[in-house]
């Protein structure tokens, strides 16, 4: 199986980002996602945002598609917006990852065309499980 270059992930990541409106309140599309797992497959993401402030990051939208078919090990991911410009994830979508699966403490993050930095790089203190 031929492994999918950071370079074509970002592609993918673009593809989806189209910023649309199902209502006047909620955008979707201002950020999309692309990431593959530890067996190579590809699933993708877009944000959505509601002005009453729900919504979620392009990240956990396909993470919500990976799982739905029970995979859980993040090879690399990345998000982009609208503009082109690679996103690195937020502190919700670094603590996600790593609590999906802790071996995504290693999934390859693209911060940037031409940069990419492991989660524990992004996320040096998780969140303790003792604190719930
Ligand atoms: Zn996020």
């Amino acid at each position: 199986m031929t492994q999918i270059t950071n370079k074509e992930l970002i592609q993918k990541a673009k593809e989806v980002v189209k910023l649309h409106k199902c209502s006047e309140d909620v955008r979707i599309g201002d950020v999309g996602c692309a990431l593959v797992t530890d067996d190579d497959k590809l699933y993708l993401g877009v944000s959505i945002h509601a002005c009453c402030g729900v919504g979620f990051c392009a990240e956990h939208s396909a993470i919500a598609s990976m799982v739905l078919e029970q995979k859980y090990k993040i090879k690399k991911i990345v998000a982009v917006s609208g503009d082109g410009t690679v996103l690195p994830p937020c502190g919700r979508c670094r603590e996600l990852m790593y609590e999906i699966n802790e071996e995504n403490y290693e999934t390859e993050i693209i911060i940037d065309n031409n940069k990419s930095v492991k989660l524990r790089d992004l996320l040096p203190e998780i969140w303790q499980k003792k604190f719930y």
